[in-house]
């Protein structure tokens, strides 16, 4: 079963963050231009029916546009469709990430209302920089469950402003791959660990990335380590609602 649907392949790079971006580099390596932005032949699997039933189950969680940004200006054209798709099914639950935050509000269905409960949007902020130009404009939007990527991480930020609003249900954080990697410094993971411990948000180390300093010292890690280091680390903060209507550590 697939945990990914990509109804668009091919991107433009926005930010700090897609300096070494892994579609660029995975492309490029197939002599593939990843600026070439085009439907794939995957673009309506949340519709599509095979021998016992739908592709995607009832129930699913899907992460979309994995190899593209959902809210690139390119695929304004298709968009619509895709929605109606998500619309469509209600009981799989659509997790979006984007760098084009900016976009998100003149990019929303006519019929969203104050969001629609089977989609969670994540806004990626590499840095103090992009956390700051996104993240006022994020929590304004209507959206039913938002969360926050610092991935790749590349520097120490302090999102606890955004935090305390309350809005943001988890912070995941990560370092860059690839033989260029930029580094990830623990101490920034650690404070960013910290301001979701005092707002009670959950918190994700997912990855090391390829090029970690931790006291000082730089590790040099292969992609096949970068996870299980992280999980490793046993830093992950999950809050559960107690009966009272407030939070304690799950
Ligand atoms: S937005 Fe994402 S997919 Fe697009 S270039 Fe940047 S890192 Fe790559």
């Amino acid at each position: 079963m697939k945990d990914t649907w990509n109804p668009w392949h091919g991107c433009r790079k926005i930010s700090e963050g897609c300096a070494h971006c892994y579609m660029y580099r995975r492309d490029l390596s197939v002599g593939r231009d990843p600026t070439q932005i085009e439907k794939t032949a995957d673009f309506a699997l949340p519709m599509k029916k095979g021998k016992n039933g739908w592709k995607i189950p009832d129930g699913s969680s899907i992460f979309t546009c994995m190899t593209s940004d959902f809210f690139l200006e390119q695929a304004d054209s298709w968009r619509a469709e895709a929605w109606e798709m998500i619309r469509v099914r209600k009981s799989v639950h659509f997790f979006i990430i984007t760098k084009r935050v900016l976009r998100i509000g003149a990019c929303l269905p006519p019929d969203w209302g104050e969001g629609w409960e089977n989609v969670s949007i994540g806004a990626t902020a590499e840095n103090q920089k992009r956390l700051d130009q996104r993240l006022d404009e994020f929590l304004a939007l209507p959206l039913k469950h938002r969360f926050l990527v610092c991935e790749p991480m590349l520097g120490n930020m302090d999102a606890e402003k955004y935090l305390a609003t309350g809005k943001i249900r988890r912070v995941i954080a990560g370092g860059e791959s690839g033989p260029e990697a930029q580094e990830l410094d623990y101490d920034w993971v650690l404070n960013l660990r910290e301001q979701c411990l005092r707002t009670r948000t959950d918190f994700h180390f997912k990855q090391t990335g390829a090029n970690f300093i931790k006291d000082g010292k730089r590790y040099r890690l292969e992609r096949a380590l970068q996870m299980p280091q992280a999980r490793r680390a046993r830093i992950d903060l999950s809050w559960e609602k107690d009966d009272e209507g407030g939070t304690r550590m799950g």
